[in-house]
């Protein structure tokens, strides 16, 4: 069972997938991560039955059923032994009553903010590598490749951009988020110990480790 369960929340291209990123990069023996969406990529990847009933959905960027995301969540992070952030559940209200139902209690949740307006910018500037999943953003942005324009750094591949980033669905995504997403985390924010972080001026990553400090996490660290 993981040492304790933080919940990490916010609109699509809040920035959060960056945060936690850089807590398991500086902090790799404390943290662990489980990302939904990320999990859900990965079974499409592998063409599993989980990775095949969701990827309609996710191609218009609607939610994946609750009973699939449910079952799935409860069983992997099951597994954990480290603090594990919590990345993309639950978001929608039926996903928050199946955490209750199960006694699945966060430490705390974490909101991650940034407006609906920033959040296109970002997702319309993003390409990824469709080879390794590496993460970069066009010419121009605070991360392009840095070795040739448009290849992965890591495995020469051509940069595409995601499927969900385009324009129409990256649009739907946020209005997603705001009927159904949001509800679940204002609920799990008012329940559980809850922290807004400013992400607009991308300084997140400070005030993640100031709340971080404030609830204990890092007391009994070993590094
Ligand atoms: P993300 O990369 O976290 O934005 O997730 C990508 C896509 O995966 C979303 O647009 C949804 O289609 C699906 N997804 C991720 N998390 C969930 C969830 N908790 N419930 C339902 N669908 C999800």
């Amino acid at each position: 069972m993981a040492k304790s369960i933080i919940l990490f929340a916010g609109r699509p291209n809040s920035g959060k997938g960056s945060l936690e990123g850089r807590l398991l990069a500086e902090y790799p023996k404390l943290f662990e991560l489980y990302s939904v969406g990320d999990k859900l990529r990965e079974h499409r990847r592998m063409r599993t039955e989980i990775g095949l009933k969701a990827q309609s959905y996710m191609a218009q960027g609607i939610m994946v059923p609750d009973d699939l995301i449910v079952e799935m969540v409860l069983g992997d992070i099951a597994e954990s032994t480290k603090v594990l952030l919590v990345d993309g559940f639950p978001r929608t209200i039926g996903q928050f009553q199946a955490m209750l139902d199960a006694k699945l209690y966060p430490d705390a949740v974490f909101l991650i903010e940034i407006s609906e307006e920033e959040a296109l910018t970002r997702s319309f500037n993003r390409r990824v590598c469709p080879g390794c999943g590496a993460t970069y953003t066009i010419e121009g942005g605070f991360n392009p490749p840095k070795k040739r324009a448009g290849k992965c750094d890591k495995c020469g591949e051509e940069l595409v951009m995601r499927e969900d980033d385009k324009p129409e669905v990256s649009q739907k995504r946020q209005n997603v988020y705001t009927t159904d997403t949001e509800p679940a985390i204002d609920s799990a924010l008012a329940l559980f110990n809850g922290f807004v972080i400013d992400n607009m001026d991308g300084h997140g990553f400070e005030r993640v480790e100031a709340a971080l400090i404030s609830i204990g996490v890092f007391d009994d660290e070993t590094e």
